[in-house]
């Protein structure tokens, strides 16, 4: 793994909590997208070389809204930066993690994702992310 990419925070509302993140940070967030197979909108903010990721549920079944019913807002996963993701997979399987999915799949801001089960990582559920080159 090659440094934290962002880290993901569950908010309930997204146009408040950019304003909120906005104050924090001094500065916009940089882009909005929506990913339609989570069920999420999410914004990005640039944090010198780190980004944070904001997430909203789209609707009552996205993995978001389940997270905030259970534990409310706040730090909903880690991205760790992968130059091949498909390898790191592999690895860490063969380490015995659990890889809640093990076909890569699209994720916003231009990632190949993996998350890993949080039952395997001690309660942290981490995301694995490959910048796709075009
Ligand atoms: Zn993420």
């Amino acid at each position: 793994m090659n440094k934290i990419e962002h880290i993901g925070i569950a908010v309930k509302n997204l146009e408040e909590s950019n304003k909120l993140f906005s104050k924090l940070f001094g500065k916009p967030h940089y882009k909005t997208e929506e990913v339609d197979s989570e069920g999420v909108n999410t914004s990005f903010f640039k944090v010198g070389e780190n980004k944070v990721e904001l997430l909203e549920a789209t609707k009552p079944d996205s993995p978001i809204a389940k997270f905030i019913e259970k534990k409310g807002e706040g730090i909903h996963h880690i991205a760790f930066d992968v130059t091949d993701i498909e390898a790191e997979i592999t690895r860490l399987k063969d380490e015995g993690f659990i890889i809640l999915n093990e076909t890569p799949k699209k994720g916003a801001d231009n990632k190949l994702v993996a998350f890993l089960h949080p039952k395997s990582t001690n309660g942290v559920l981490i995301e694995l992310c490959q910048e796709i080159k075009e």
